[in-house]
């Protein structure tokens, strides 16, 4: 092994990052201080939207969401089958089931003739779906406009899975300009994770966008135990008001239960200085796809990146490539092995997760083409902001001499 070890994606913290963390610790408050709500303004902000409610983590987010929109036992949720497992497992948290869709087996995206067919599956189990939860795999969009259509068409919600999409644009509803993923411009609600792998990192957290007012009031009752201080809330007027007319300063209410899933100030410190810098680190990202692009472009058919998907200017939180295994005769996992020997960690991403025991007992077999095929030659290469040219051609080399030592000499 040459070198120091690659992973396939980590955290890029600086000085200000530890500062911003350091003040928060010497100050009042360790949970639900200022930066909580300054982290959620400045998020919101920066991707256009009119809410941000932070939270614990990813999963969190999209838990929070369907809470909001009273998902519950006897609804369903269309969900693309490679993706997280978070994806789906919320939607069995609120009780309702998970209608998993087939994907595009050149970019992994949930399409608009894969929801389709999910909502007639739906329909002979006599489900009634509510909600479809397109997840931007990678930092590539799904096609919003093509779900957006169909969700209008069929009276159901669109809840953005944006957990990789930090700084992905597309083409908004006005088809004119590139619009920030989060800005809700066609969905309720767009969930994000800052978990260190992704594009930009709080330890933990998350956080769900909405222009939605009522929405984004859901989400804070959830966040927090399902409590209300808010006066347009009190439905027991006898004990909410004192002699005086004015709210007890005391009272709260709850209507529904919630859950503590809350975001810390420690963490909203750490997001609001990394927020500063996300920026960067899509244009980093953007620059590091560019040069592997053209440096692996000689490797096809047998190795070649995903496809990409038009009018969007992706966020890339991962390198996907689909490599020809069987053509080459190594496996994936020897694949990667190489690869783990000349110091670069790889990544599958992601087990179709309708295939997992707990799904496969619960709704049987079910046939997916082709996120099977997507899963069948996916692997994601080293993406990290922090991740140097010579780290990038390190990586390259490697898998070129995997590649190429295995093509055959008729080439
Ligand atoms: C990371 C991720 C999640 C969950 O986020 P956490 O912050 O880890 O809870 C959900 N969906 C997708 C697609 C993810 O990549």
């Amino acid at each position: 092994m040459s070198g120091r070890f690659i992973p396939y994606g980590r955290q890029y913290l600086d000085e200000a990052d530890i500062q911003a963390v350091t003040q928060v610790l010497r100050g009042d408050w360790l949970t639900q201080g200022p930066s909580v709500g300054w982290f959620e303004k400045s998020f919101a902000a920066h991707v256009g939207a009119r809410h941000g409610v932070a939270c614990a983590n990813g999963t969190a987010a999209l838990h929070l969401a369907l809470l909001a929109l009273g998902i519950g036992p006897g609804d369903a949720v269309i969900v693309p089958s490679i993706t997280f497992l978070a994806t789906a497992n919320v939607v069995r948290h609120v009780g309702a089931d998970v209608v998993f869709a087939d994907v595009d087996p050149h970019t992994g995206l949930m399409r608009r003739q894969d929801a389709e067919a999910a909502l007639k599956r739906a329909a002979t189990r006599g489900w009634r779906v509510r909600a479809i939860m397109p997840v931007h795999l990678a930092g590539q969009p799904a096609d919003m406009a093509g779900l957006a259509d169909l969700a209008a068409a069929k009276g159901l919600v669109l809840v953005e899975d944006a957990c990789h999409a930090a700084g992905t644009q597309l083409a908004g509803a006005d088809g004119s300009t590139l619009m920030a993923v989060g800005a809700c411009d066609r969905s309720a609600m767009a969930c994000f994770s800052f978990h260190p792998v992704k594009t930009m990192a709080t330890g933990e957290g998350g956080m769900v966008t909405t222009n939605d007012d009522e929405l984004a009031a859901a989400l804070r009752r959830h966040v927090s135990h399902g409590m209300s201080r808010d006066e347009a809330d009190f439905t027991r007027t006898d004990a909410a008001y004192g002699a005086d007319g004015k709210p007890n300063p005391w009272y709260y209410e709850m209507a529904s239960p919630g859950f503590n899933y809350r975001l810390t100030d420690i963490q909203a410190a750490l997001g609001l200085s990394q927020l500063a810098k996300l920026d960067r680190f899509v244009a980093a990202r953007r620059t590091l796809v560019e040069t592997y692009d053209r440096a692996f472009a000689p490797l096809a058919p047998w190795l070649r990146p995903a496809a990409r998907v038009a009018d969007a200017a992706p966020g890339w939180h991962l390198y996907p490539v689909l490599v020809d295994y069987a053509a080459l005769g190594l496996d994936r996992s020897a694949f990667m092995g190489l690869l783990r020997q000349q110091g670069i960690g790889t990544q599958v991403h992601y087990i179709p997760v309708h295939s997992q025991p707990y799904y496969q007992q619960l709704y049987g077999p079910l046939d997916l083409p082709g996120a099977e095929s997507w899963y069948r030659h996916c692997l994601s290469l080293p993406l990290f902001a922090g991740m140097a040219m010579t780290d990038l051609e390190r990586v390259v080399a490697a898998v070129t001499d995997v590649v190429t030592s295995r093509v055959p000499a008729s080439r």
